[in-house]
C-alpha cells in the first residue's frame, strides 16, 4: 500500500481504478497520454466516494457537494459521458482525441506512483 494515503482512500482508489478500466473498455474510450491526469482524476473520484459515498466528478466546482451527489447528474460516469461520451476530466478519451493513448488498461503500481 502507498504509505502516503490512508487505507480507506487506497481501497476507494483501487475500486475507482478497476471501474475506470472496465468502463473504458465498455465505452471504447482510452486513457490520457499523460498518466498523471488519469491518476489525479481517479484520486479525486476516490476521495469523493470516501467522503460522500459516491464518486462525484472531481473536475467541477460545487457549492454543496452532498446535494450534487444526491442529484446524481455528476456522479461518475456522469450524464454527459453516458449520453455523449463527453468526459471533461480527460479520464475517458475518444480515439480521435489528440491526448488519447492507445491504452484501456493501466498498471496499478505505475498509477500509484503519481500519488506519492
Ligand atoms: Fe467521470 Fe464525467 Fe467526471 Fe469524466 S467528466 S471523470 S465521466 S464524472
Amino acid at each position: 500500500m502507498n504509505s502516503f494515503i490512508s487505507q480507506d482512500l487506497y481501497k476507494s482508489f483501487e475500486s475507482m481504478y478497476k471501474f475506470s478500466e472496465a468502463y473504458a473498455k465498455r465505452t471504447g474510450t482510452y486513457f490520457c497520454l499523460d498518466l498523471s491526469v488519469t491518476a489525479v482524476v481517479i484520486e479525486g473520484l476516490a476521495k469523493h466516494k470516501n467522503i460522500y459515498g459516491a464518486p462525484l466528478c472531481p473536475c467541477r466546482h460545487y457549492d454543496d457537494k452532498a446535494k450534487e451527489v444526491a442529484n446524481s447528474y455528476w456522479n461518475c460516469p456522469c450524464v454527459p459521458m453516458r449520453e455523449r461520451k463527453e468526459c471533461h476530466c480527460m479520464l475517458f478519451l475518444s480515439k480521435e482525441n489528440e491526448f488519447a493513448s492507445e491504452n484501456q488498461q493501466i498498471d496499478f503500481t505505475t498509477l500509484l506512483k503519481f500519488l506519492e
